[in-house]
């Protein structure tokens, strides 16, 4: 696994996705977004962190909380699509 130096804005919300959802390590979170038809995901917008289940390919899904067409999903922040 290589170090993340600097850890961008989408490596942050990846993180914090990671860690709402409960798993451990992101290749767990992946292995089930890659299985499952749909995706977790988690809005952008800075200080929102709402996370919802979207399509894996999702990256302007609508956010509840904040209301914004912000929500990403993890496959997508991953850069995996
Ligand atoms: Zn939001």
């Amino acid at each position: 696994m290589s170090t993340i130096v600097v850890l961008s804005h989408k490596a942050t919300k990846l993180m914090k996705l990671c860690d709402l959802e409960g798993f451990d390590c992101l290749d767990d979170l992946l292995q089930v977004a890659a299985t499952e038809s749909v995706c977790p995901a988690i809005c952008m917008t800075e200080g929102c962190d709402c996370t919802v289940e979207m399509e894996p390919d999702q990256d302007h899904g609508f956010c509840e909380a904040c209301g914004g067409n912000t929500v990403t999903s993890a496959l997508v922040l991953a850069g995996l699509i």
